[in-house]
């Protein structure tokens, strides 16, 4: 097997209707799935954590003998959002494959900890989404807690943050946690959740796209026989025959580089590196200049902060960071670093004696 060909096989696909609705839309989505992508699990939300009380909140209990049918009848293996302890445990006997903890209860500590005591002993696969605020500590924890009950298959889903200005996304990416998350543990895999990232069906491939140029193992993702008409969730699920198409047109990436394309990474590299070298370079210088000030306002008695000069700072590198095309928000965070720095550093010179 090639390294392409290892890479898609490991590729974890779990996907089926944001909630069971019937047994018949249970089992008609499962066999379809199964038929047209490499599945690894089939989910269904028995138990939907909703916004509000008069929103479809699942069929629960009644859904359990429709899950464990979709397993016999087409071989797919299950899994489902679980809440609470006696979630956990009517799973159990139903014959899970596999359970995910959903974000708002990643979100609760106490939740967490519930289902972890339910699980002790119970080597069964866990996947846990982000909680809902962009919280990368909460995260961490909640695995914290299965590892301490001896779990030991467990999987992380990167499914957006709510947080303010979040459009076009229902719950915001925020990449850089996903990385973080991945960059302290590199042997937990990390799949994406487009679904929930999204909130509807014409972002879905970018984002999925986006996790795999990212390096991440596995995509969720909500899949129902007629969309329109789904209980929750209509707008951001597509059809089984959707998904298949989706995944054939994904491009899968390799962390190992062909030689051609090793040495022109290695170009690219090398530029970055004494870019950032002049980069530092001409920082420390800027502080030093930022200390000569702070000895001149010292000696003459002036304030460090000077509000009309910082305005004037903003304005003149707003416009000169639009013409080396950064973005507002970088350029803003860049400033206000430095900003923040030099007054450090003259503040230090004027508590000197
Ligand atoms: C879901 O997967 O159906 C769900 C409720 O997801 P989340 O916990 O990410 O909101
Ligand atoms: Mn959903």
């Amino acid at each position: 097997m090639d390294e392409m060909e290892k890479i898609k096989s490991n590729f974890t696909w779990i996907a089926g209707p944001c909630s069971a609705e019937s047994e018949e839309q249970v089992i008609q989505t499962a066999r379809d799935l199964s038929l047209k992508i490499p599945l690894s699990y089939y989910r269904a939300g028995l138990w939907k954590p909703r916004t509000s009380p008069n929103s479809f909140e699942g069929m629960g209990v009644a859904a359990l003998p429709w899950m464990k049918k979709a397993k016999e009848q087409t071989g797919v293996k299950i899994i489902t959002e679980v809440a609470t302890s006696q979630h956990v445990e009517l799973c159990l006997e139903h014959n899970f494959d596999a359970l995910w903890i959903g974000a708002r209860t990643t979100t609760n500590p106490f939740s967490v900890q519930e289902i972890a005591e339910a699980l002790r002993g119970v080597n069964i696969p866990i996947f846990i989404k982000n909680p809902i605020n962009p919280d990368l500590s909460l995260w961490i924890g909640a695995f914290e807690r299965f590892q301490k009950v001896g779990l030991t298959d467990l999987s992380a889903i990167h499914r957006g943050f709510s947080v303010a200005n979040k459009l076009p996304y229902r719950n915001k990416p925020l990449w850089e946690i996903p990385i973080e998350f991945k960059t302290q543990f590199p042997d937990i895999p990390l799949l994406c959740d487009p679904s929930h990232i999204c909130g509807n069906r014409t972002l879905l491939k970018d984002v999925s796209q986006r996790a795999i140029d990212l390096g991440m193992n596995g995509i969720m993702i909500e899949s129902h026989p007629n969309p329109d008409s789904a209980l929750s969730d209509a707008a951001q699920q597509i059809t089984p025959g959707q998904v298949s198409e989706m995944a054939a047109a994904l491009h899968y990436r390799t962390t190992s580089l062909t030689s051609n394309s090793a040495e022109k990474l290695q170009i690219l590299r090398d530029r970055v590196d004494a870019l950032d070298a002049d980069i530092i370079d001409l920082l420390g210088k800027r502080m030093n200049v930022a200390r000569e000030m702070g000895a001149l306002k010292k000696e003459e008695g002036i304030i460090i902060f000077q509000l009309e000069r910082w305005k004037e700072i903003l304005e003149s590198r707003e416009a000169w960071g639009k013409s080396a095309q950064l973005t507002e928000t970088f350029l803003s965070a860049y400033l206000e670093a430095i900003h923040k720095e030099s007054i450090r550093a003259q503040n230090g010179v004027m508590n000197k004696d």
